[in-house]
C-alpha cells in the first residue's frame, strides 16, 4: 500500500511533513510518494517556479527511508488533474492499493475536481483533519459528504482489502501551518523558522524566494 500526498509546495512545510509521517506510520505505508504539480487546476499558479519547489521538497526529505518525490506531474507539464496522474501509477503499479492523502480542506471541493470519481475508483482517499475543518463542517458541501457516508471505512484493515474505493479519515496532529502564510511572512520579512526544516529555510533565503525586498529575517 502506497501514499501518494500531492500538492503545489509553495514551500513545503512541516504541516506537510509532520502529517505525512503520521499518516505513514498509521497506514503502515511501505512507500510515500510526494507529487508536486505544475499548473493546479483549482487555484492561482505557484510563486515559486518549479524548479525551487522541487529542489526544496527533495531537500526536505533527503533520507527518508521509503519516501519518493515523484516528478511525473511536473515532467507531464501543462495543469496536472490527478486522475491522470493516478491512471499512470496505477498503470505501473496495477497491483498495489494506492492512497491518495489530503487535507480536509483539499477534500471540501472534491466534486469539482475533473473526474472525481474516477479517481476514488483508482485510489482510496485518506483525509487529514485540518484546523478549522472537520467532516461535519463538510455537511454544507452534500456532494461531497455523501460520498464520505457511502464511502467511509470504519477500520483500518478495510483499505487493504480491496485496491482502491474507501474514503479513511486519518486523525493528525492539528499543525495551523500552511505556505501562504509563510509566503506572507516571507513577504513581511518575517522568519518562518520551526515552521519549515532548516534546509528549505536556507533555500528560500539563499534564492529569495516569496521576498520583495530579498532579505529575509533568521
Ligand atoms: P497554500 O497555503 O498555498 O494553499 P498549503 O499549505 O495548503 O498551500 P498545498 O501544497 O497546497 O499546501 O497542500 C497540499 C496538501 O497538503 C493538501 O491536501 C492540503 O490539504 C495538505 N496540507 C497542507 N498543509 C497542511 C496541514 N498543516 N495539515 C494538514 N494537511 C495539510
Amino acid at each position: 500500500m502506497i501514499g501518494i500526498y500531492g500538492g503545489t509546495f509553495d514551500p513545503v512545510h512541516l504541516g506537510h511533513l509532520r502529517t505525512a509521517l503520521e499518516v505513514r506510520q498509521a497506514l503502515q505505508l511501505q512507500q510515500l510518494r510526494f507529487i508536486p504539480c505544475a499548473t493546479p487546476p483549482h487555484r492561482t499558479p505557484p510563486l515559486a517556479n518549479e524548479l525551487h519547489r522541487l529542489a526544496m521538497l527533495r531537500s526536505a526529505v533527503t533520507g527518508q527511508r521509503d519516501v519518493i518525490v515523484d516528478t511525473r506531474e511536473l515532467d507531464r507539464g501543462g495543469v496536472s488533474y490527478m486522475v491522470d496522474t493516478l491512471l499512470s501509477l496505477r498503470a505501473e503499479l496495477p497491483e498495489t492499493t494506492l492512497c491518495l492523502i489530503m487535507g480536509m480542506d483539499a477534500l471540501r471541493y472534491f466534486d469539482s475536481w475533473h473526474r472525481y470519481l474516477e479517481i476514488l475508483s483508482l485510489a482510496h482517499i485518506v483525509v487529514m483533519q485540518r484546523p478549522g475543518n472537520s467532516v461535519e463542517g463538510l455537511r454544507s458541501q452534500p456532494t461531497v459528504y455523501t460520498l464520505i457516508e457511502q464511502h467511509r471505512a470504519m477500520q483500518l484493515q478495510e483499505l487493504r482489502r480491496q485496491p482502491a474505493g474507501l474514503i479513511w479519515v486519518q486523525p493528525v496532529t492539528q499543525l495551523a501551518i500552511s505556505a501562504t502564510a509563510i509566503r506572507g511572512m516571507c513577504a513581511r520579512n518575517e522568519s518562518i523558522q520551526y515552521l519549515v526544516p532548516d534546509v528549505v529555510r536556507d533555500y528560500i533565503h539563499q534564492h529569495t524566494l516569496y521576498c520583495e525586498r530579498g532579505a529575509i529575517a533568521n
